[in-house]
């Protein structure tokens, strides 16, 4: 093993947690190096043209409402390195599967009135609901992506909340988003738009913590849009990485982290898989916390409240992604006019089916009716490829490699090898052909990621699971990722912070768990400075 290269601050992967924590750190003037497994920046936001060289595929994540709502991602200023945001006509479809679409257009009114010719009411309703978000969005937002307990954007918080309604505005956000969508809504439209947000969450649909989730996303999708990078989600990371190495950060790709290593309890540094050592008495993890604790860190090394409570850790569900380069654009039946095509697409029959379906996958059974979330990416972007066609996926949550127990299909065997991607894949596209009649006649190539796929291309894809960790309450906030950190960066061995959706606010692409886990460190950093100066 070598040694001999020092740093102020490592930061082990390159996902947009990371990105954000190392440019935090080079802001404070700190001497920076990031340390990346694959040979790619960007975690899960990354794109390629592995499926075919005319179009351009996010590998994993596809739409940043978070990341143009977090303060963590917009006080970075990426616009000045290269960042272009777009979108595409509108936020969000969902068909009905009869020619009607639930659709929200970024101008509310245009959504109310869509929603209000499907059942007289709801468009008042929708305009209620943008009221209530209008008085408590950006301090909720604020206060939800800040370290425990959040007690400035709490405070800001609290006169728009008095003012919407007090403890009734609390209970909605605490309602279930099935029961929500009933309380709020007379017609099927808004309760599919706000439970398939929801979706995009692991949430039973019937639980406290869907129904602010789903509020949380329809109000973001309803104010800020689900924007996409210009070129590909490539285009963020690139802005990230372009301006920490304009700061003078360093990052180094291929180059696996196998160790933290500890000693008396503080960091001194990390080895890699090719036996260098660096040295830094700050380490930031953007790594899922199983493979953190007791695995970069042994057990031995770690409080044992953080060893006790990972042993209660629970991921999120498996996820099957599908791509495909189409000749021509999505044949969706009884299509919004192009003015008006959404970037997102959820496909599921009701609230009822979506509740089900989300029970199957949480009780080990892969679903014989999978609920979609549908990107239509040269909508969205005109640079994904070339005009007429479609840069189009979709994906879907499967129970975890090991914990299936059955299919409702009754083909696949849960062990996600080629076989059963295949036939799962065509059970998706034959799904979407119900809602698209001749998608099938369009696809020019189709690639297939599951859970190992998934894995492969970021370790942090445990089984393909998209969060980090499940995003239930009991793990949420203040238990995030162990009730020992409180829903804060610090893990109780010195110089060690974690970064990665595992730690609160969880996943997304808002970066605020990378900025907390910056933050972090710097006030530790000036605390210790202090106390040596005071002692003599
Ligand atoms: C299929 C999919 C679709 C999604 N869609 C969306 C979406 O549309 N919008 C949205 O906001 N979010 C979406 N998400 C979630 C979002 O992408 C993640 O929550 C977010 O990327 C988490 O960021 P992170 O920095 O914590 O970790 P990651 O993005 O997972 O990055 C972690 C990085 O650390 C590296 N790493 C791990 N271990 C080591 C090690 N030992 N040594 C060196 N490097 C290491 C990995 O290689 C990786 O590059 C999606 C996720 C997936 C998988």
């Amino acid at each position: 093993m070598t040694s001999g290269h020092r740093h102020d601050a490592i930061v082990i992967g390159a996902g947009p947690n990371g990105l954000v924590a190392a440019n935090l750190l080079a802001d404070a003037g700190w001497d920076v190096l990031v340390l990346e497994a694959q040979s790619t920046p960007g975690g899960a936001v990354r794109s390629d043209r592995e499926l075919h060289p005319d179009f351009v595929h996010d590998t994993f994540s596809a739409f940043y409402p978070l990341a143009v709502a977090s303060r963590a991602m917009t006080s970075l200023q990426l616009e000045q390195h290269g960042l272009v945001w777009e979108h595409a006509p509108a936020v969000l479809g969902h068909p009905f599967g009869d020619g009607q679409w639930a659709l929200l257009h970024r101008d509310r009114e245009l959504t109310a009135s869509g929603l209000d010719a499907l059942h007289a009411g709801d468009g008042e309703a929708w305009l209620d609901l943008c009221r209530t978000w209008d008085r408590i969005g950006e301090p909720l937002v604020d206060a939800l992506t800040s370290p425990f307990p959040p007690v400035r954007a709490g405070a800001r918080l609290l006169p728009g909340l008095a003012r919407s309604g007090g403890l009734d505005t609390v209970r909605m956000m605490a309602t279930p988003v099935a029961s929500l969508g009933r309380e709020l809504f007379g017609g099927p439209a808004a309760r599919l738009l706000l439970a398939g947000n929801a979706g995009h969450a692991d949430f039973p649909l019937s639980s406290p913590g869907s129904g602010g989730f789903g509020v949380l996303m329809t109000m973001l999708g309803q104010t800020v849009g689900f924007p996409v990078p210009q070129g590909g989600a490539q285009a963020l990371t690139d802005a990230l990485v372009a301006r920490f190495t304009s700061l003078g950060g360093r990052l180094e790709t291929g180059t696996p982290v196998t160790r933290v290593v500890v000693r008396g309890g503080a960091v001194t540094g990390v080895a890699t898989r090719d036996g260098e050592r660096y040295d830094a008495p700050v380490v930031v993890a953007d790594v899922v916390a199983p493979r953190l604790f007791g695995g970069l860190v042994r057990k031995e090394d770690l409080p044992a409240r953080v060893v006790r409570g990972m042993r209660d850790f629970e991921l999120d569900p498996g996820t099957v992604k599908v791509d495909w380069a189409l000749t021509g654009a999505v044949p969706w039946a009884g299509a919004p006019a192009p003015a008006a095509a959404p970037g997102t697409v959820h496909v599921a029959d009701s609230v009822d089916e979506m509740t089900q379906t989300l029970a199957q996958v949480a009780s080990g059974v892969v679903p014989d009716r999978p609920f979609m979330l549908t990107g239509q990416m040269t909508t969205s972007d005109a640079s994904r490829s070339p005009a007429g066609t479609e840069s189009f996926w979709a994906y879907t949550h499967v129970p975890q490699p090991g914990a299936t127990r059955s299919d409702a299909g009754g083909e696949v065997s849960g062990r996600w090898g080629h076989d059963d991607l295949e036939r799962f894949a065509d059970r998706m596209q034959a799904r979407l052909e119900t809602r698209a009649p001749g998608f099938g006649a369009l696809v020019a190539a189709r690639r297939v990621l599951g859970p190992h796929e998934l894995e492969a291309r970021n370790a942090n894809l445990i089984g393909g699971a998209v969060n980090g960790g499940t995003s239930q309450l009991h793990q949420e906030l203040v238990f995030r990722p162990v009730p020992a950190m409180r829903g804060r960066a610090a893990t109780g061995v010195a110089g060690l912070y974690l970064s990665s959706a595992s730690a609160h606010p969880g996943g997304g692409v808002h970066g605020a768990a990378g900025a907390n886990a910056a933050r972090a460190a710097l006030w530790h950093h000036r605390t210790r400075l202090a106390r040596r100066r005071r002692t003599p």
